[in-house]
């Protein structure tokens, strides 16, 4: 899709997360042929039920939105129709191209909420002050508009339905456990997916009713709705306790902060760090 008024000056490259597989290279790496360090999971681990065989990857294609909404203010959720799509699997995202008439490109990473059942690819973006790609498309995209995606993306942060999972996620890194709470609930294994899930405000929780009633915790920093029955405050090691089992992986996603948290209290709370897989959105440092 072309950007009107864009200008080559600004920046092509995404905050993070371009690359055909978000899984972080170069790091030591919990369970992985090369691992053996306590650091959280980056990257797949051969022999657990997880790991294994290779998650699907898709190339450009020129997708159609067929679905526009704005949840709230800051919001928008797109369903995009994309031809000769791959079924992703849960956790896995897209890369969204924009193009500008002078050729200048920029491209970010978006979660699919949807599950691989579903006919369309949808996704969530929450507008960030100045975002470049996330202001173009809360306030800039129509339905019948076409999109460059490229998708699906990502080999670490998937659930495949098989196995135990407790999913983790802040704010916008609620939109990847949407996709594996309607697998779960697809295939008739809701039981497999235990959630947590933290916002400041429930407004600001994407998917929030979704999210309720398929049995998350819902956190609330910073206020209380009728909805949500857990007292205001940030996720701790007692909220996810009890939704451990032995066989357990955690899937923690959100800001690099959110993450980091989470991440800890899963350790906390009595998870091997080697069971946990993280997604980070967002700037580095954010
Ligand atoms: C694997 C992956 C999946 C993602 N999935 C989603 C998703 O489902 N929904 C979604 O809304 N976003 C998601 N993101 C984040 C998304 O890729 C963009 O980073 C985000 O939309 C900001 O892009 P922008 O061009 O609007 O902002 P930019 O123009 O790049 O940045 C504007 C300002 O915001 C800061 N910033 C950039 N990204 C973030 C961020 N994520 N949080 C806080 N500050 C930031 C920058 O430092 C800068 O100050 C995902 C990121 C990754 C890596």
């Amino acid at each position: 899709m072309v950007i009107p008024g864009r200008k080559s000056d600004t920046r092509v490259t995404e905050a993070r997360g371009a690359s055909i597989d978000s899984a972080p290279t170069g790091s030591p790496k919990v369970g992985s042929p090369e691992g053996g360090s306590a650091k959280i999971g980056m990257a797949a681990s051969a022999g657990s039920p997880e790991g294994g065989s290779a998650a699907p990857v898709g190339a450009w294609r020129t997708a159609t939105v067929k679905v526009v909404d704005h949840p709230g203010p800051n919001a928008v959720r797109l369903v995009l129709d994309v031809p000769d799509r791959i079924d992703h699997l849960p956790g896995q995202h897209y890369v969204v191209r924009l193009r500008a008439e002078d050729g200048y490109t920029a491209q970010r990473s978006y979660s699919v909420a949807s599950a691989p059942h579903e006919a369309g690819v949808e996704l969530f973006v929450e507008r960030l002050p100045d975002g470049e790609v996330s202001g173009f498309l809360a306030d800039g995209v129509q339905v019948g508009d076409q999109l460059e995606v490229r998708g699906p993306i990502g080999g670490w942060f998937v659930w495949r339905g098989n196995s135990q999972a407790l999913a983790v996620g802040g704010g916008t890194g609620v939109v990847p456990l949407v996709a594996m709470l309607r697998h779960a609930v697809h295939i008739g294994r809701p039981e497999l997916l235990r959630m947590a899930v933290s916002a400041r405000t429930y407004q600001e929780l994407p998917y929030a009713r979704e999210l309720l009633s398929g049995g998350a915790i819902v956190a609330l920093t910073r206020g209380v709705h009728p909805a949500v029955t857990r007292a205001a405050g940030r996720l701790a090691a007692a909220d996810v306790l009890s939704l451990i089992t032995s066989d357990t992986t955690g899937f923690v996603c959100g800001s690099a902060a959110f993450a980091d948290g989470a991440s800890t209290l899963l350790v906390q709370a009595g998870l091997g760090a080697d069971a946990i897989r993280v997604e980070r959105f967002g700037a580095t440092g954010s």
